[in-house]
């Protein structure tokens, strides 16, 4: 017998026992040994601690217990905790640093019956939009091995679209689920702020961080949502209102449904062939019957400017603890100050310190007033620009990624690869949910292959289960997540 594709069907054979957990942890194990080498996903396998999970979760079934995620393979993007696992954030100043315990969010995937299969590449502290910036290896596109897989969790949708996994965790806080979805032709969903809890995920910027799953369809997505979602009181910003169930009954059409295209994200700056994918995207919601309406966002141009000065700001406040006193890298001086000096001049990769450079000037006395505190009064406004377009639609829809996947050290400036994230970053300045679905396929003038490009949606705060059924959708009728880049098209392997 295969192994079916989704988690929803790994887990109904898993449940039912027409597949055995250990098996399917067996046969991960070996795909992701014949397909590491041309994809580089992980900075760490796990594949016997996903053996051991798989005979726990073939016990638990055999007593009778249904467990949601039974037997689904999991990977876990390198800035989240995973028990006595080196956790590194793509970091040197991590590279040796083992997690004493695990993140909520992990932990409420095994007890659900996933397999750890290994923790996933990134950008340095999930700094960055390409993986280029992960000090300990490269990470390549399943579709067009000459690109970026887009980051930071470059790792965990890399892993999924080349069926080296088939749920993985990322953290998003500009963009960072959802753009590299977008490269890579797989659900990328960042919940809205606050309902994932971010116990466990070394922070970046605390404001703004929140874990979501990676998959192949959006209802996996939701379940793994579902699981993962609610309250947790070890992390002071987890929200304590109750999760609707989101991944059962999802609508199949958008009749009714009001949609928004943002007048001020005009479609000119983008490549042809992207924009007219675009379009097509957004005939096609017509086409399931919903109500296209247009809607301004006058602030979110100022998006890039804010989130590069909050982000850095909490950023430099978050890894001042990164000294060489208490974790990974200490390289000794002749006193503290030359130890902490010599530990982040070694440890710290170039966008992490320029970013503590940043941060730190706009804290800094007689400039906090003008850029912080600006900043965040520009992110109130951006927040307001949301609150007011909801009033005339239930979702927004948007391009995830500025272009298709570009090749590697195509971005040679910070600003440029900032700039990916334009879409991206105002619904993570607002807290709100939001979701890249696959929209099509783009052959870029100067490549060989298609590349996959994503459609963007998001609602009001807490409106999961409208952005995820708005996405199911729109997958079951287009069909686009269905197809799979070459390395992973052939999932014959039996078990
Ligand atoms: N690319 C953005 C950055 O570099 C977003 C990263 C993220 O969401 N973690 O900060």
């Amino acid at each position: 017998m295969t192994v079916p594709e989704t988690a929803a069907e790994i887990a109904r054979a898993v449940n039912e026992r027409e597949l055995s957990a250990a098996a399917i942890a067996a046969e991960f194990e070996a795909r992701i040994h014949l397909r590491e080498a041309a994809v580089g996903a992980f900075l760490t396998q796990t594949g016997a601690l996903a053996l051991a999970h798989a005979e726990r979760v073939d016990a638990r079934v055999r007593a009778g217990e249904e467990l949601p995620l039974a037997g689904v393979p999991l990977a876990i993007k390198d800035n989240m905790c995973l028990t006595g696992t080196r956790t590194t954030c793509g970091s040197k100043i991590l590279e040796n640093w083992t997690a004493p315990y695990t993140a909520t969010a992990v932990q409420r995937l095994l007890d659900a019956g996933a397999l750890p299969v290994g923790k996933t590449n990134l950008d340095e502290f999930a700094m960055g939009s390409s993986c280029e910036n992960s000090a300990l290896g490269t990470t390549r596109n399943p579709w067009d091995r000459e690109r970026v897989p887009g980051g930071s969790s470059g790792g965990s949708v890399a892993a999924v679209a080349a069926g080296e996994a088939v749920l993985a965790l990322g953290s998003d806080t500009g963009g960072s689920i959802r753009e590299p979805a977008a490269f890579c032709g797989v659900v990328g969903f960042k919940p809205t702020y606050g309902r994932v809890s971010r116990y466990g995920l070394i922070a970046f910027a605390s404001s703004l961080d929140q874990i979501g799953p990676v998959a192949r369809t959006v209802q996996d997505a939701a379940r793994c949502y579902d699981v993962m979602a609610g309250h947790d009181p070890l992390d002071a910003t987890s929200l304590a209102r109750p999760v609707a169930a989101t991944h059962n009954g999802l609508r199949d059409d958008l009749r009714g449904v009001r949609i928004g295209l943002v007048n001020e994200f005009t479609l000119s700056a983008l490549g042809a062939d992207v924009r007219a994918t675009y379009e097509r995207a957004y005939a096609d919601l017509e086409g399931l019957g919903a109500d296209l309406v247009d809607v301004s966002l006058p602030t979110a141009d100022y998006g890039v400017a804010t989130y590069y000065l909050i982000a850095p700001a909490e950023c430099s406040s978050n890894l001042a603890r990164f000294d060489g006193m208490r974790y990974g890298l200490r390289v000794p001086g002749a006193d503290v100050a030359e130890t902490y000096e010599r530990t982040r001049a070694a440890g710290f990769g170039d966008e992490v310190k320029r970013r503590i450079l940043i941060g730190t000037h706009a804290l800094s006395s007689g400039y906090y007033d003008a850029y912080y505190v600006r900043a965040q009064k520009a992110r109130t406004l951006i927040a307001a620009d949301f609150a007011t377009a909801f009033q005339r639609c239930d979702a927004i829809a948007a391009p995830a990624a500025a272009s298709e996947a570009f090749r590697f050290a195509a971005k040679s400036d910070p600003y440029s690869m900032y700039l990916m994230d334009y879409y991206t970053i105002p619904m993570s300045l607002a807290g709100l949910p939001a979701l890249s679905v696959p929209c099509g396929f783009v052959t870029p003038p100067d490549g060989a292959h298609p590349l996959p490009l994503g459609l963007q949606l998001t609602t009001p705060l807490f409106e999961e289960r409208t952005l995820l059924g708005i996405a199911h959708a729109y997958e079951r009728a287009t069909m686009h997540a269905s197809v799979r880049p070459p390395i992973a098209a052939n999932e014959t392997a039996r078990v």
